[in-house]
């Protein structure tokens, strides 16, 4: 995710944003942090039962639109402040428990696309493949503006995206 983030991979290699080199994840990182900064990250959620009933509904829709079922677990890290991660071994999105004002974006519609993205896509990566999917979640979400903004970065960072500008 966004900021001094770490993220678990599945095999539980841990990636520290700022510590590698540019590695397609950090561009990634770099390119997203636009939303936060112009502070559109969608929705904020104020309780763990939000977001969950927030990801049920999006995996129905999910659902309508691919025919492809998933249920998806949020649960709360009460250890790390600063981490969120999406575990693939059993489809759940690992969120930090507290509310840290600098790390306010935890809590947020975008940040729960993200890494819905990771088990939806079926990846630990942000390729690709990847970031086709998170499109496709913000369009679900009605994030699609949202959506111009991330592809508008991601291409500014040197990354492709699926579609292009005009996307019909
Ligand atoms: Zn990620």
């Amino acid at each position: 995710m966004l900021g001094e983030v770490t993220e678990v991979n599945e095999d539980g290699h841990v990636q520290v944003r700022g510590i590698l080199t540019m590695t397609e994840t950090n561009r990634f990182y770099r390119a997203e942090s636009v939303l936060f900064k112009l502070d559109r990250m969608g929705q904020r959620f104020h309780s763990l039962e939000e977001m969950q009933d927030y990801v049920d509904q999006t995996l129905e829709r999910w659902y309508r639109e691919t025919k492809v079922w998933r249920q998806v677990k949020v649960t709360l890290n009460r250890r790390a402040k600063r981490v969120a991660l999406a575990r693939l071994r059993d489809f759940t999105i690992i969120i930090p428990a507290r509310r840290d004002t600098r790390f306010h974006y935890f809590w947020t519609e975008y940040l729960l696309l993200h890494e819905l993205a990771h088990l939806l896509g079926n990846t630990v990566s942000h390729q690709l493949h990847y970031r086709e999917t998170l499109c496709r979640l913000l369009d679900l979400a009605g994030l699609s503006s949202e959506k111009q903004i991330l592809m508008d970065s991601v291409m500014q960072h040197g990354m492709q995206m699926p579609w292009s500008k005009s996307n019909d």
